[in-house]
């Protein structure tokens, strides 16, 4: 084993899903978790799963996590599919957005996508009745993407990890390292020291924190507080008009889709500080300007009206029940960076996964684990028997050249 041992530093979606895949390769793999399995942006998430981006590259690497979620169900104890594939749903109400995003639907297809659907108006409104008849030009769809269950993601990947043989502690924070030239050679918790031949940085919104403790190299990664809300069914919609709707994101930027038959889970990006020192606790802290409880005046409830112009029947819902907070961890660009880092030789960065960290999980997971066999950067990973170019990935790139579809 010589050579291939692993020590990975996080354990949410992208921790558990490289740890898995280093064992499957025969890597021997330690995941060290500060908290518990899940304790960040993993457990908060809207979990949206769509392979509708701006980049052929990003087509294809979506399609093979939304393939990988697919076969992940025969690894989950019980059986349960972890991706629910109700669809994917972009509504468009301005002509040079909408003209934009079916040129985007042709590369979609090109890219091997081919089940991505351009509604014009009449068919929108014949396929989603619910959506108001003034609400849209028209929309793309996509009947394969959908949303995870990333509770089933994280927790059956942290056992499928033990399965394997991987060693995956929790409580575990690494608070100190030892270094040797350009290489990190072990880090400390407060459950042991842990020598490496390879480390792998999974803590995302935290990793500027950790890059300080291993001397690496600091990204270009911010943590943003994002809320998601839940919205009880009430008025003429059905408990399976709501379970089955699509994820559906407005014209306007909100993202709705069921949480459960008689639950619609909301979101939407508010303009917000980056919050680099933030604690554990913040995660759950709820401004009362966007909470549920916060008042008619607050965020929340600007949205559900609008919602309300979209979805017609949404303004007859009961009301908007709960709210959860957590952090996005965002690049100028909206690209993670996969990559070795420049200061530390022996030590991958897997973070500023913004807001598609979920989904990226599998694809990540693959990507990794060429990172790790090659023992430096790779310029391409084979999905599909195409190559797809790390170029949008890589540290070091240009960043002024953004993921258009961002939510
Ligand atoms: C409101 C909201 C909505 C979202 N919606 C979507 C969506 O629709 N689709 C989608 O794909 N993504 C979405 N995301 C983003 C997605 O949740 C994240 O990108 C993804 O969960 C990142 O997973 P991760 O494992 O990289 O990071 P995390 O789950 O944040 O895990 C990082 C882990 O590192 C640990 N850690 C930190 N420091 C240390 C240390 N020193 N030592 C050891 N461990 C440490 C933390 O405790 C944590 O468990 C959303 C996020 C939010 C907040």
């Amino acid at each position: 084993m010589a050579d291939r041992r692993a020590v990975i530093m996080g354990a949410g979606i992208t921790g558990v899903l490289v740890a898995r895949e280093l064992l499957l390769a025969g890597w021997e793999v330690t995941v060290l978790e500060a908290k518990h399995v899940g304790a960040g942006s993993s457990s908060r998430t809207a979990a949206g799963i769509r392979q509708q981006f701006s980049t052929p590259g990003t087509v294809r690497g979506m399609r093979y996590s939304v393939g990988f979620y697919q076969r992940f169900a025969e690894e989950v104890e019980d059986g349960t599919c972890p991706i629910v594939q109700n669809g994917y749903l972009f509504l468009h109400a301005d002509q040079r957005r909408w003209e934009q995003a079916k040129q985007t639907a042709a590369m979609q297809r090109d890219a091997g996508l081919t089940e991505v659907e351009v509604l014009e108006h009449a068919d929108l409104r014949a396929r989603f009745p619910w959506v108001g008849p003034e609400a849209a030009l028209g929309a793309t769809h996509c009947p394969t993407d959908g949303f995870l269950l990333p509770h089933l993601v994280y927790n059956e990947g942290a056992r499928r990890v033990r399965e394997l043989g991987g060693a995956l502690l929790q409580t575990a924070p690494v608070t100190e390292a030892t270094l040797q030239a350009d290489r990190v050679v072990a880090v400390k918790t407060p459950k042991g020291t842990f020598e490496g031949d390879l480390f792998v940085d999974c803590t995302n919104a935290w990793t500027h924190r950790l890059a300080a403790i291993l001397d690496a190299q600091p990204l270009e990664v911010c943590p943003y507080k994002r809320y998601i809300w839940f919205l009880q069914r009430d008025g003429p919609m059905t408990a399976q008009q709501l379970s089955t709707m699509p994820l559906t994101i407005t014209p306007q930027g909100t993202y709705v889709r069921p949480e459960n038959e008689d639950t619609l889970m909301m979101g939407r990006k508010h303009v917000a500080e980056p919050e680099l020192g933030f604690a554990y606790e913040d995660q759950d802290h709820i401004d009362t300007r966007f909470s549920h409880s916060g008042g008619v005046d607050a965020w929340p409830f600007e949205l559900w009206m609008e919602l309300s112009e979209v979805v017609p029947s949404v303004a007859e819902f009961a009301g908007i029940q709960a709210t959860t907070g957590g952090y996005y961890a965002e690049t100028p660009d909206h690209n993670p960076f996969l990559g070795y880092d420049r200061q530390r030789a022996n030590l991958v960065r897997l973070v500023g996964f913004s807001g598609h960290g979920a989904m990226m999980g599998p694809f990540t997971a693959k990507i990794a684990l060429s990172l790790c066999e090659a023992g430096a950067d790779v310029d391409s990973v084979e999905v599909d028997g195409a190559a797809v170019s790390l170029d949008a990935f890589r540290i070091g790139r240009d960043l002024s050249k953004r993921e258009r579809m961002v939510i």
